[in-house]
């Protein structure tokens, strides 16, 4: 069984969008959580969908659920005050399915809406024979290390530098069970949920992710969504 957990407990500052986080905003009639959650949808090997979200919000999910026919959401869990502690909250969420210890949680940012099925498909694939598994994109520009933001003290090789992205593919209960030792205050200082899992040991695979599969993060990321979504019509 392969869940997907959506997380969309953000309130995207970063956006400057006049309070409305970044994953509930509408483009072209259709709010952003929507595209990501058909993309989901469409993906035959996934069973079930579970989103992340503020309580205000709940209604209005389970409303364009039904306008837009994602049959396959079947929970949604609140947000923590954290990316990772909403990770929790929803792997908790997840337990009703009664997963066996090989069942994946796909853990995905709502503010990634151009993922594709072939993607999260790639990703589930990518998992066998690994304890998980994430999309990423190599490095294109040189990168400088520098320890005041001022002047270059060493610079990297690049070729072994890859910027993760998400569905981040993992084993469900014993990801939940590496969890549950945090403390809220470890948690804040996760950022991506294959951290954790590398941390202790686990064996994390890398498929190549794609381009357009961008976190919308700044007023300009929405510009480049809106060009794409032109395109695609
Ligand atoms: O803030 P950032 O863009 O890194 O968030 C990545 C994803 O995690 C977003 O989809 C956001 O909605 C989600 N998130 C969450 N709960 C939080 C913080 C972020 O579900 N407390």
């Amino acid at each position: 069984m392969n869940i997907a957990l959506i997380l969309a407990g953000g309130s995207g500052t970063r956006m400057h969008s006049d309070g409305l986080p970044k994953q509930y905003m509408t483009v072209k009639s259709k709010p952003i959580l929507i595209y990501t959650l058909e993309k989901f949808q469409a993906c035959t090997e996934v069973d079930h969908i579970v989103v992340v979200a503020h309580a205000q919000w709940e209604e209005k999910i389970l409303q364009w659920a039904k306008e837009y026919g994602i049959t396959k959401l079947s929970g949604i869990a609140r947000q923590g005050g954290s990316r990772q502690e909403s990770v929790y909250n929803g792997l908790e969420a997840c337990l009703k399915y009664e997963p066996d210890a090989d069942d994946l949680v796909l853990i995905h940012d709502s503010a990634r809406p151009l993922v594709t099925p072939e993607l999260i498909s790639g990703c589930i694939r990518g998992a066998f024979g690994h304890d998980g598994c994430l999309p990423v994109i190599g490095v294109k520009d040189t990168i400088y290390y520098s320890r005041d933001g001022k002047t270059v003290h060493s610079l990297t090789d690049r070729n072994t530098l890859f910027c993760g992205q998400s569905p981040e593919v993992m084993k469900l209960r014993p990801y939940l069970e590496l969890c549950k030792n945090l403390s809220a205050e470890q948690m804040l200082n996760i950022r991506g949920s294959c951290e954790l899992a590398f941390q202790n040991g686990w064996d994390i695979c890398m498929i190549p992710g794609e381009e357009n599969n961008f976190k919308l993060t700044t007023a300009e990321d929405m510009g480049r969504l809106c060009n794409l979504l032109e395109c695609e019509s």
